[in-house]
């Protein structure tokens, strides 16, 4: 739908200057959810901004997209910011280390990174390089993800905490790490797991460090709040801790229980529900001091949120704290808690997964195709002879002002239908029906223009601009690259990445390359709350259009999927520099087709070998020639090691 003159953004803007990249700052929000990680410049480019000391150094993200084209690596594409991820870790380091050190609390901070929410092998290579100067070690939650953790570990400080069902296997793996002096904690989830570790140490003749999740009865709010209350599925109820700890005492083991654990959920948007979570668990760790246990651990858990809307809100999708906020409730529900039962404070642990991976990557695609829903060049009057209905079409039109948009919304679809009636009888004829379906849309969008300045809008109003909104077709599949979107109406910031400066005249919806209706995506955040539409630029001929979905870097890349068999996109890492240059430390080209087909067992040798018999046949029986089978064969062959996304 055309939008005149401009989208609204907020009564601070002065709409009547011309558009510049300011207004689209505005209008995406990009300073709100950004985190300072992302801004546009005056030239209408979205840009990363990464801090080398006190110097900012700004890259435009349309610079490394024609980077990548340059070296063969098509949309769609994840792109990877090693800065970002580096500058997540020291800030939740740092932001630890003052919260303690202003408190005065006597203990350190040790993270560790949950590697389901991103386990890309680059990804994990990066926070432990990066990670290591404050020995920030990895949280896993099975066999696989001890593996990925004891290959990857770089220092003895930093911890491996094991959550999840441990067998037998996983079990003397994490023993064998304890041998060898890593801090690798079994955390207990069920009191059965204490048998098989108590069994294997004793075989084995090897100290585990124990940890016990327990269940908060302190509920959250957000999506994820079945990780706490009664009916958690995770962590130890009350008496079933006691019976580890019983069977600790029985086995003279108490010793080995070191930690507490407690996992609210994740994307906790209210910073009380953290505070009432921490005062929780310290009754705990404080009563089993109490029975005997060392203790000196207490891991908070994931929950730090993302504030993907920008909207510093205790909504889903926000978070009413900052990171600094964060770590100062922590350390000060503790000192609260256990200086007047004259605890030693413990070391703090936090599994932070989204907030430390979440800004540094996005999803970057081209827009391939558009559907615009818009009214064509009316005449300026009714022709001669018209229709009783179409004279009255244009006076509806003519007639719309904010007071009567109801009333002209009804007219206009009660003239329109009574033409369609005609039409059906012949007695209208084809160009008579155009024009007046024509004319309601032209009413329609000019009703949808006038909806900020009515004073009330009904239902059937406020659902027009969707309706008439335009389809963007973008080159991406929401399944494999977004499944959050479609799993659990995740909202994620959407922008251009370039032409800021221009007015994002259109309003569009965006539809994913698979043909199904649930790949689309309409439901956009904006500065006044989450929106159906987005503000988008008309196409320009022979020009790429470039979107980019920021903040993709936590649980969305395992947990696509292959629908419409559309694979892994490409992936780039780029490591920028000081001098505003940047390096592409790492590429790996996404699934071809042939990668996708032999996921669901075909053999693309087979298949090339069955497409030449028919090709063969057709030869035998006169309908293509020789050359024209080899040109088929090429064909195949080369569509086969293509990428599954569309190539131009
Ligand atoms: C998923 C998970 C996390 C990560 O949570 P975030 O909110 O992403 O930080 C941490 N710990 C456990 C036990 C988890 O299951």
């Amino acid at each position: 739908m055309q939008k005149t003159p401009f989208p609204t953004i907020d009564n601070e803007l002065d709409l009547s200057t011309e558009w510049s990249a300011e207004h689209s700052a505005r209008l995406y929000g990009v300073r709100d959810w950004g985190s300072d990680y992302f801004d546009v410049s005056e030239d209408g480019n979205a840009v990363v901004s990464v801090q080398f000391g006190e110097k900012t150094i700004q890259v435009p993200i349309i610079d490394i997209v024609n980077g990548m084209r340059e070296r063969g690596l098509d949309m769609p594409a994840v792109l990877r910011i090693e800065n970002l991820l580096d500058q997540r870790i020291t800030q939740l380091n740092e932001a630890f280390s003052r919260a303690i050190e202003e408190a005065d609390y006597k203990n350190h901070y040790r993270g560790v990174f949950p590697i389901k929410v991103n386990q890309q092998c680059h990804v994990i290579e990066e926070i432990a390089d990066y990670g290591s100067r404050y020995h920030h070690g990895l949280e896993a939650g099975s066999k696989a993800e001890l593996i990925i953790a004891l290959s990857q570990l770089r220092d003895h400080d930093s911890l491996i905490v094991c959550n999840g069902y441990k067998d037998e296997e996983f079990i003397e793996l994490g023993l064998y790490a304890r041998q060898m002096g890593i801090k690798c904690f079994f955390v207990l989830e069920t009191a059965m797991e204490l048998d098989i570790i108590l069994e294997r140490s004793r075989a084995l003749g090897i100290d585990p460090l124990i940890g016990v999740r327990i269940r908060l009865a302190s509920m959250v709010e957000g999506h994820w709040n079945e990780d706490s209350g009664d009916r958690s599925i995770f962590g130890l109820s009350t008496s079933a801790l006691l019976g580890v700890v019983d069977k600790l005492k029985q086995a003279n083991m108490l010793h080995c229980l070191q930690l507490l654990h407690s996992h609210l959920g994740s994307q906790i948007p209210n910073i009380r529900n953290i505070r009432t979570g921490v005062m929780e668990a310290c009754r705990f760790y404080a009563g089993l001091i109490e029975e005997g246990a060392p203790m000196g651990y207490i891991d908070m858990g994931g929950g730090l949120a993302v504030d993907y809307e920008g909207a510093r809100s205790n909504s889903t999708h926000s978070m009413n704290y900052g990171l600094d906020e964060y770590c100062y409730n922590i350390v000060e529900a503790l000192q609260e808690s256990l200086d007047p039962l004259d605890i030693p404070h413990p070391v703090i642990i936090s599994e932070s997964g989204r907030a430390l991976v979440a800004y540094s990557s996005m999803l970057l695609f081209n827009v391939l195709e558009v559907r615009e829903h818009k009214a064509e060049p009316l005449p300026a009057e009714a022709p001669e002879d018209s229709h009783d209905h179409i004279i009255n079409l244009f006076s509806v039109l003519d007639y719309v002002s904010p007071e009567n948009l109801q009333e002209c919304y009804n007219d206009s679809l009660y003239y329109r239908d009574e033409m369609r009636e005609l039409f059906h009888h012949g007695q209208a004829t084809i160009r008579e029906r155009a024009l007046a379906e024509n004319l309601a849309l032209a009413i329609l969008e000019k009703i949808s223009n006038l909806l900020p300045q009515a004073r009330r809008v009904s239902q059937e109003l406020e659902a027009l601009p969707e309706l008439l909104s335009d389809i963007y077709y973008g080159n991406f599949s929401l399944f494999q690259s977004l499944p959050d979107i479609w799993a659990i109406d995740q909202l994620f910031p959407i922008m251009p990445i370039h032409r800021l400066n221009e007015a994002p005249v259109r309003d569009a919806v965006l539809a994913d390359m698979t043909c199904d209706c649930d790949g689309k995506i309409d439901n956009f955040i904006s500065p006044t709350g989450v929106k159906k539409t987005l503000p988008l630029h008309e196409l320009k001929d022979g020009e790429e259009y470039y979107l980019s979905v920021f903040l993709v870097g936590a649980y969305q890349e395992t947990l696509g999927d292959l629908h419409n068999l559309f694979g892994d996109t490409n992936v780039v890492s780029v490591h920028i520099n000081e001098e505003g240059g940047f390096d592409f430390r790492r590429e790996f080209h996404g699934d071809s087709i042939a990668d996708v087909l032999s996921y669901v067992e075909y053999d693309p040798k087979h298949m090339l070998e069955q497409f030449r018999r028919i090709a063969e046949e057709a030869v035998r029986d006169g309908r293509i020639s020789v050359p024209m089978r080899q040109k088929m064969l090429h064909a195949f062959k080369e569509s086969m090691h293509g990428y599954t996304f569309f190539e131009r």
